[in-house]
């Protein structure tokens, strides 16, 4: 059954949690990019240095220094931050929650921000993983896209990063962009996993709306982009890393063994985490709340928040979630939707999941909770069983959140 959020050890087990960081600032906009992200707001930077410390701390007393085993900057550009930012986030990460050790730390990092001084900064101050948006090795496909840097950048920013210390690199890659060929492709991934980065990420080029880029497909200044070959970049990517050597653990990742991403893993095992800093969400206990996306009303709520109510009272509730300045909105969610989640996210992970012990995990069967879904699903070719094991098969990687709507209402 969920637990009953009352009480900070009901709400985040011994075993702990994942904080995420949000950092609102990007030197540059992307045209294709709808996160709450901004730039030119750096005159905020100080601010909102005093105002995420403060959530922090104001959560530490909340839920009275929980265990955290991950922790994630993420953007937003944290690597843009002022020198000495992350060590200041992270002391008082450190003071407010136990922050167990190992614990993975990693942050975003845009290439042009990495020499090696501050990659040396970052290990210094506990930063164990990073993660470099890299999109492309493709010069024009990099300038269609906005970035700030140029493929040798990209190279060069992960020779520093080896260099300055870091051991678990992850680099993200985007396909199915407009104008994008199968060459094109095929060289960025060959030229990467030349590199032997521990862990990637491909993510399929959605067009938000509101954006530049959405804006200039609509009215035909760029071409849309072609989703069969975006589905065969996939594949050729898939191939390729199986044939050097790396797991593909998630839809969208894969990695050398042993370097999964912990923090995300925590996401899709549907367990807690708490975000911080403007529009993070976090996932409490039963409560699922964000906080709000404006920078500017953010900091003033937090200031709020920590003037007013200096000791927040211990546990969380609805009241106390309504008391907490910074929060935008939140939802209860009920035992259907708690499941649903656990379905869903469980079978991003490729390898499966084992219905017996997450149904012994929450008290509830799922495998009869979901009995007819499993049997359609199967049946279609888009499910298989494998002793334990549930999992999505080859066919259902590109469709799966078509299929993860048979667990939804
Ligand atoms: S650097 Fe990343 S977060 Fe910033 S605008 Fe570009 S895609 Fe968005």
């Amino acid at each position: 059954m969920l637990a009953d959020p009352t009480s900070p050890t009901s709400i985040v087990p011994p075993s702990g949690m994942a904080l995420y960081i949000h950092v609102p600032f990007c030197k540059t906009k992307c045209p294709y990019c709808d996160f709450n992200t901004y730039q030119g707001i750096e005159r905020m930077m100080d601010p909102y240095m005093g105002a995420v410390t403060q959530e922090i701390t104001q959560w530490g007393r909340v839920l009275e220094g929980a265990a955290v085993n991950s922790v994630f900057f993420g953007g937003g550009t944290p690597s843009y931050l002022n020198e000495g930012s992350i060590d200041r986030i992270l002391e008082s990460a450190r003071s407010s929650f136990q922050l167990k050790d190992g614990a993975e730390i990693t942050i975003e990092a845009n290439p042009g921000d990495l020499d090696l001084p501050a990659c040396q900064r970052l290990i210094s101050a506990g930063v164990n993983r990073l993660s470099i948006g890299v999109q492309s090795l493709d010069n024009e496909l990099l300038s269609l896209l906005g970035r700030r840097h140029d493929a040798d950048q990209a190279m060069a920013a992960l020779a520093t990063a080896r260099s300055g210390g870091f051991s678990n690199i992850n680099l993200d890659f985007m396909y199915g962009l407009p104008h994008q060929t199968m060459l094109q492709w095929q060289d960025t991934m060959q030229r990467m996993v030349s590199q032997h980065p521990d862990h990637i990420s491909l993510y399929c080029l959605t067009l938000e709306e509101g954006t530049p880029l959405h804006r200039w497909v609509e009215t035909g200044k760029l071409p849309q982009a072609d989703q069969d070959l975006a589905a065969d970049m996939y594949h050729y990517a898939a191939d390729l890393m199986e044939q050097e050597g790396y797991q593909h653990y998630e839809i969208s990742n894969w990695c050398l063994p042993g370097f999964e991403c912990r923090h995300n893993l925590c996401y899709w095992l549907n367990q807690p985490y708490l975000g911080v800093g403007p529009g993070a969400h976090s996932s409490l206990g039963s409560y699922r709340f964000w906080d709000i996306s404006s920078p500017g009303t953010y900091i003033a709520s937090v200031n709020d928040w920590a003037t007013k109510n200096p000791q927040p009272a211990i546990g969380l509730t609805e009241e106390v979630l309504n008391s907490v300045l910074p929060v935008d909105d939140q939802e209860h969610i009920d035992e259907d939707t708690f499941l649903a989640e656990t379905m869903f996210l469980g079978l991003r992970l490729l390898e499966g999941m084992d219905l017996a012990e997450v149904s012994s995990r929450i008290g509830i069967d799922l495998g009869e909770r979901y009995r007819s879904e499993i049997q359609d699903l199967t049946e279609l070719g888009l499910l298989e069983q494998e002793g334990p094991l549930l999992r999505l098969t080859k066919p259902a990687h590109l469709i799966a959140n078509q299929v993860f709507t048979r667990f939804v209402g």
